[in-house]
């Protein structure tokens, strides 16, 4: 058999892969059901590395910042909330980035009602992992196991009905580029916590379970 290099000491994309972040906001939904001890043993269990956490009362400036103003962003967001309401029978006569608009608004709102706990999480492809953790946007329909399927009762039906955001606990940054702005958003460096675990070993040290000798 060929000999397989120990790529990953070498290869940074790999390093660059396993040291990935995320921002998660526990919304005020969660902090107020007292539900942030449950969410972070979560992604503890799953092995991130928590590296960033503060509970904080989000201002509508700060608000404004975080959810993107992006055309595309808002247009992708009203055409999945058209598609949802479809689903259930319902119609809409404002296009797709109207609705995006809306939705924005209402997050405004759902986001600044209250404080939220705002979190760094550091790991193998952190961003995606985290997701899967956090499960899809509608906790009706989320994958069992998930926190908004587990945590949530809310719908985006029932939610579009009475005009406001579905209340479904979390915030996730949903790409390594948009992790990066996020985190910068709010978070400083200072606040931002370099350190070993055992995980460091014992997930991502490639050489961990090699017989002394061979490496
Ligand atoms: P996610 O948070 O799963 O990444 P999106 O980025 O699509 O989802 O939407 C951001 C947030 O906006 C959601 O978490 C949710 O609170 C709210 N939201 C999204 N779509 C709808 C909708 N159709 N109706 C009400 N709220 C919505």
């Amino acid at each position: 058999m060929p000999k397989i290099q120990n790529s990953s000491q070498v290869n940074p994309r790999i390093q660059e892969i396993k040291r990935q972040r995320s921002l998660v906001l526990i919304k005020p939904d969660g902090v107020q059901r007292s539900l942030v001890g449950d969410i972070i043993g979560r992604f503890e269990k799953c092995g991130l590395k928590l590296v960033a956490m503060k509970m904080i009362w989000p201002d509508k400036v700060l608000v404004e910042k975080h959810y993107s103003t992006d055309v595309g962003y808002l247009t992708e967001l009203g055409e999945k909330a058209k598609a949802g309401m479809a689903k259930s029978g319902l119609s809409d006569s404002r296009t797709p980035l109207q609705i995006g608009k809306w939705i924005r608004s209402q997050l405004g709102r759902y986001l600044s009602i209250g404080p939220v706990v705002a979190m760094v999480w550091q790991g193998t492809n952190s961003v995606a992992n985290v997701r899967q953790v956090v499960g899809g946007t509608n906790p009706v329909t989320a994958d069992i196991g998930s926190i908004r399927a587990d945590l949530s009762i809310d719908t985006i039906e029932i939610a579009n009905l009475e005009g406001r955001s579905v209340r479904n606990l979390i915030h996730a940054s949903s790409d390594p580029d948009e992790a990066k702005r996020e985190i910068e958003l709010w978070f400083s460096k200072s606040e931002i916590s370099e350190y070993e675990n055992v995980m460091d070993k014992v997930l991502h040290d490639a050489e961990w379970d090699m017989p002394k000798g061979k490496k």
